[in-house]
């Protein structure tokens, strides 16, 4: 509020309009006034002046009150105006007050008048103080980045702010009327039962309280969301306030979390049952070599050594899978690249085929000649190999394996395949995983960790190469890596 309030008098009669003046000071207020007579100058004032408050005669000369009063109205609906009058019966005051006018006094009884600009001018103060109170929470309700709609007592949704819009993707005020929030609620499950009865619940309780409640709703691009809801009633209606925070990206984190620690676990049990196993045979070897009172037969001897290599062969194998992984993971892949012939390469990874099964025959066919592509020469001779131990592990005795070398644009593309089971569609993209075996291969009659093929991934990555799987025509494995030139 100004210092002064300032009140713009429209009357003709100047000895009336110091009465009124007056009687203003008289009634204790501060203030500053303006006087004016014509209708030219009262709208002029109306601009120039900015009055508090609007004092005005009934009937004037060339301009009447009741005009004077319905332009105020229309154009400055904020500032009261009060009839000072001495001439106008009761019946026609009631009917200005109810145009738009705030109060009227009699000039016969002035002394009402400093009461009566008080109390306009604090009518006044109040609205805006209540209008600014809406303006904050409209703010709040707009700015927050929670979701926020007000349903009627039947679910519909009456308003809703910016964060419902960019949540569910419906415009603000565009589900209104029409749109139900039970229809927006997922159906998949219970969500539509749960919501009703949460409503009911806020609708039937006496408090204000909200109840908070998890459930689904489905984005207008029909994508199901998860989200944490909170539902409290207005006060004095029977509509209530629905917030929807999105947790769906948490949810999901929540769920690969829970299947990283299952699939830990499982690591676990198969890594400590891969190592338990040639650690028993190099074991129960030594002892038995050990036993003086056991007599080996001298052809023997040589097959217990040979799978007491085998097996410490395996052990080998096993660390280094694991060293590799913890490198991968921690350190980061140091690569040493130098350019090499691609066919050499390949030629050489399908000759050394230790610890492979003994009629196992491995074709290679150069389709077409890369020539010189720059590698890690160890780590690509290691992605080959694993291939192709893994070609030999899971294809049954006696099928062939082969190994195809072309030259695409850019890239050299090789492939290893097999006659073995292939691969369920579910779990081609999966094997490159951490730790990640085939269902089947969780039985064990294959060892392994399910690591091979995720370093093998990583090694391929590093050195800017891609990997994939591909069921072969007529049954069996097309594992295929390019590497580029
Ligand atoms: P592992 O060391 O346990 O074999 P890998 O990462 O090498 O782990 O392989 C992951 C899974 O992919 C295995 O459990 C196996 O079921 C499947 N797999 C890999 N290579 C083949 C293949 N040539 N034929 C069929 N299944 C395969």
């Amino acid at each position: 509020m100004r210092e002064k309030i300032r009140i713009l008098i429209l009357e003709d009669n100047a000895a009336d309009a110091e009465l009124v003046q007056r009687e203003l000071e008289k009634a204790g207020l501060s203030f500053v006034a303006s006087i004016v007579a014509a209708k030219w100058e009262f709208l002029q004032q109306l601009d120039v002046f900015d009055p508090d408050i609007i004092l005005s005669d009934y009937k004037l000369p060339g301009f009447d009150g009741i005009s004077a009063m319905r332009v105020a109205v229309a154009r400055k609906p904020e500032i009261p105006f009060i009839f000072v009058t001495g001439e106008m019966g009761e019946e026609r005051a009631i009917d200005t007050l109810k145009e738009g006018a705030t109060d009227y006094v009699l000039k016969q009884r002035l002394a009402r008048l400093g009461p009566a600009v008080e109390r306009a001018l604090a009518e006044v103060e109040e609205k805006s103080q209540r209008r600014r109170a809406e303006e904050n929470y409209r703010t709040v309700f707009e700015t927050t980045g929670t979701a926020m709609c007000v349903l009627g007592e039947d679910s519909v949704v009456l308003s809703a702010n910016r964060g419902f819009e960019r949540l569910l993707g419906y415009a603000v005020g565009e589900p209104e009327p029409e749109v139900r929030f039970k229809q927006v609620v997922s159906r998949d499950g219970s969500e539509v039962e749960d919501f009703y009865r949460y409503h009911r619940e806020v609708l039937s309780g006496g408090g204000t309280d909200p109840v908070f409640f998890k459930t689904r709703v489905v984005h207008r691009d029909g994508r199901t969301l998860d989200v944490l809801a909170s539902m409290g009633r207005l006060p004095g209606t029977r509509n209530s306030v629905l917030s929807l925070i999105d947790v769906t990206r948490e949810k999901k984190f929540e769920g690969e979390l829970k299947e990283r620690a299952e699939r830990l676990r499982d690591f676990l049990t198969v890594a400590s049952h891969e190592i338990r196993h040639p650690i028993t045979v190099i074991k129960g070897y030594t002892e038995m070599l050990e036993d003086v009172d056991i007599e080996i037969p001298e052809d023997m001897v040589a097959d217990i050594y040979a799978s007491m290599d085998d097996a410490a062969d395996r052990l080998i194998r096993i660390v280094t899978e694991l060293m590799d992984m913890s490198l991968i993971e921690n350190d980061g892949i140091e690569l040493d690249m130098t350019s090499c012939e691609m066919k050499e390469l390949v030629l050489e990874a399908a000759t050394d085929k230790r610890g492979w099964r003994a009629d196992r025959h491995v074709e290679v066919e150069v389709l077409s000649d890369p020539g010189l592509a720059t590698v890690d020469r160890v780590r690509f001779m290691y992605v080959l190999d694993e291939l192709l131990d893994n070609a030999d592990k899971y294809s049954p005795e006696g099928s062939p394996v082969s190994v195809t070398l072309e030259a695409r644009a850019g890239i050299a593309l090789v492939s290893v395949l097999d006659r073995g089971p292939g691969i369920p569609e579910s779990d081609r993209e999966r094997v490159f995983e951490r730790f990640y075996q085939v269902e089947d291969a969780l039985n064990h009659s294959q060892p392994g960790m399910g690591l091979g093929l995720y370093i093998v991934k990583q090694l391929l990555d590093a050195q800017g190469g891609k990997i994939w799987y591909e069921p072969r025509d007529g049954g069996g494995s097309a594992f295929r890596f390019s590497i580029p030139k």
